[in-house]
């Protein structure tokens, strides 16, 4: 593999076991074709698809990080923690994910009665028709439904209206606590990593409240280079990682082609000066 920053690593993307449009085996196959060195597969909450991405990786050639995105509830909000070199037998990282997934099929009944309330009927059923995974259905596949029945144009557009708070069809939901999903992952022998800190609303006391405490529970990483983030948010989270001593990881979080604007692999390289996030857990690269 190529050394340290100048290196294509993808690690975060989703597959059909979450709410990504393609299986692990054609996510593989186009993260070989668009030069992608080392992948990570994060299905949200799910580490069930990690078996056949491993396989799908060194069918294609590309070197594997083990990987999963929890949704955790942090002062009020919705944060991401994406880990990486797990040990994806660990049973208590089983537990805690079943756990996190637990409560999904409730909130979108409720999500789909908040929709009826303003004349969009089915929308559970709806939804239901593109959920590869029962365990996961997500505000993506309402997402997609509303897509296809016309009600908007594409699903950014629904996010815009629909499906965010004070929006018909949101349902707060808490998630995993930050100190859980943290230790979920470094007891399993990963790192954590703090998703797309550019897309969270905190007020700069919040964000350093997040950094912090996820410091103090173990986590090591955050995405500095993600297709979630502008090129200011580059630099501004490159500072962040070295303000807090944090290794710096790079992803697309690449859903589908139909929707994602960045593609797998298709990103600046990580800016110098941060530890690469994959140096932390070289032994664990498969
Ligand atoms: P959930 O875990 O059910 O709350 O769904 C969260 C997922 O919705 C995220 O992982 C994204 O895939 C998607 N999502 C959230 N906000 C947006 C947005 N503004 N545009 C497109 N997708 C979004
Ligand atoms: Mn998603
Ligand atoms: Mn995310
Ligand atoms: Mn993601």
């Amino acid at each position: 593999m190529a050394p340290q920053n100048i290196l294509n690593a993808d690690l975060h993307c989703h597959s059909v076991v979450s709410d990504g449009t393609l299986t692990p085996e054609a996510l593989a196959e186009r993260a070989k074709a668009n030069g992608v060195e080392l992948w990570a597969l994060t299905d949200h909450d799910e580490i069930g698809g990690q078996q056949r991405a491993a396989e799908a990786a060194r069918a294609n050639g590309l070197h594997y990080l083990t990987g999963t995105e929890i949704s955790v509830t942090f002062a009020g909000e919705t944060v991401h923690i994406v880990g990486l070199g797990f040990d994806a037998n660990d049973p208590a990282m089983h537990q805690g994910l079943h756990n996190t997934r637990g409560g999904r099929e409730q909130r979108a009944q409720e999500m789909a009665q908040s929709l009826a309330g303003v004349g969009i009927q089915g929308a559970f059923e709806g939804a239901l028709k593109f959920v590869g995974n029962p365990e996961l259905i997500s505000r993506t596949h309402f997402a997609r439904f509303l897509v296809e029945t016309g009600v908007c144009r594409d699903t950014s557009e629904v996010f815009r209206k629909y499906l965010t708070e004070g929006k018909p069809g949101y349902v707060p939901h808490r998630w995993a606590n930050l100190r859980d999903a943290v230790q979920w992952i470094t007891q399993a022998k990963g790192v954590a990593v703090i998703a797309h800190p550019g897309r969270y609303k905190f007020t700069p006391n919040e964000e350093f409240a997040l950094f912090t405490e996820f410091k103090a529970h173990g986590g090591q990483a955050v995405e500095v280079v993600t297709g979630s983030h502008t090129v200011q948010e580059y630099v501004k989270y490159a500072e962040t990682a070295k303000e807090f001593g944090l290794a710096a990881s790079r992803g697309s979080d690449f859903h589908s082609p139909d929707e994602s604007h960045t593609d797998l692999g298709n990103l600046p390289f990580l800016p110098g000066g941060l530890t690469p996030v994959w140096e932390l857990i070289a032994d664990r690269i498969q």
